[in-house]
């Protein structure tokens, strides 16, 4: 199986730029934007982000803001968050250079068992296994592995499995060509298994319907919540942004005031509420003209919310009385780490927003 593995992967793997570099922070920093993005989206986030920091130096010495900014649209912000985290810890503990093993590796923020995997196989050669969701999917056909492929035995059945056929000898390819084998041949809806070089391997086509491996497992139930966002501008022009709360939902990003449905109390509207919050951040805001902006529906792995956007046009920059305030300027809006859900709030914006009002 390794042989015909690796010899489909020499004729076969597409042209990655990660791959060719055998840079350990290249694959690094891939790995970290392949997780749950696909690979067309990563290509040119990727490119930019190496032009932009280079080397792990480069990102460690990076405001967090600038390393937001350039992951804005990837999604799953956390993982921006953990990878600058990790590179201050590489310079300060490590000198700089990455440790050399899976076991090393998970020493850092935001490397777990996978990407530890990833990383000391394909930029160090240590023969150690991976498993991702194109693994799992691979493993569970191959030997016709029933269950929740997320359960813990199964987990563990999977991980042996992988052990038992990384190689002494290009480990590293090995498992790039299993994860190479997931996302292009034995996909999850109808794999390709005419094309397929483990298929003599393949307990599930021997069978007759490999793709009921890995068994499905209910997703989880869409959360629907409503959010109302306001966007306070002055005649100076500025516009009040709020920075969010490191953990959660949009870490760190900076959005309008945003108040959602979750954080009402029984005895308010969201409308009230909202306001009432905005008073906490901004003070009196009762002279404040106000107009309805629009709707922005945006779609999450398990929420859908839908901000109800109003503009509000506030005579002078009042003073904020909460610190993750900020009054900024059109063009800082521009460059701010923001969400692709404030975004597409911006595009509301009139053309005239930040103008004044004629006397
Ligand atoms: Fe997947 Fe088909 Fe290959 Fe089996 S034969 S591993 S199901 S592509």
């Amino acid at each position: 199986m390794r042989a015909a593995l690796l010899s489909w992967f020499d004729q076969g793997a597409r042209d990655l730029p990660w791959r060719s570099s055998g840079d350990p922070y290249a694959i690094w920093v891939s790995e970290i934007m392949l997780q749950q993005t696909r690979v067309v989206t990563v290509l040119e986030y990727y490119e930019r982000w190496m032009q932009r920091f280079p080397n792990v130096s480069a990102l460690a010495t990076a405001p967090l803001d600038d390393v937001l900014e350039l992951w804005a649209g990837l999604g799953y912000y956390r993982r921006a968050r953990l990878l600058h985290r990790a590179a201050g810890v590489v310079v300060e503990t490590f000198g700089g250079r990455l440790p050399e093993t899976a076991q090393g590796l998970r020493a850092l923020p935001g490397i777990g068992p996978y990407t530890a995997g990833a990383i000391a196989s394909i930029a160090f050669g240590e023969p150690t296994p991976l498993v991702d969701g194109n693994v799992e999917r691979i493993l569970a056909r191959l030997r016709s592995i029933p269950g929740d492929p997320k359960s813990t035995p199964n987990q563990k059945l999977f991980w042996r499995l992988a052990a038992a056929l990384v190689s002494q000898a290009r480990p590293g390819d090995l498992n790039q060509a299993l994860m190479e084998l997931g996302a292009i041949v034995c996909t999850p809806k109808s794999p390709s298994c005419l094309l397929c070089p483990v298929r003599s391997h393949c307990h599930g086509l021997r069978d007759g319907d490999p793709a009921r491996f890995p068994a499905k497992v209910k997703k989880a139930k869409v959360k629907r919540l409503a959010a109302r966002v306001m966007i306070v501008v002055t005649p100076e022009p500025w516009v009040l942004l709020r920075r969010r709360p490191d953990d959660g939902l949009w870490g760190g990003l900076w959005e309008f005031p945003t108040h959602l449905e979750d954080e009402v109390d029984a005895s308010s509207t969201l409308q009230e509420s909202a306001d009432a919050w905005l008073e906490t951040l901004a003070g009196d805001t009762s002279s404040w003209e106000r107009h309805p902006l629009g709707t922005v529906v945006h779609k999450l792995t398990h929420r859908e919310i839908t901000f109800e956007a109003s503009l509000l046009s506030a005579p002078e920059a009042a003073e904020l009385l909460d610190e993750t305030c900020a009054w900024c300027t059109p063009e800082e809006l521009g460059s701010l780490g923001v969400s692709t859900a404030t975004r597409k709030l911006e595009a509301l914006l009139p053309d005239a927003a930040f103008t004044a009002p004629e006397e």
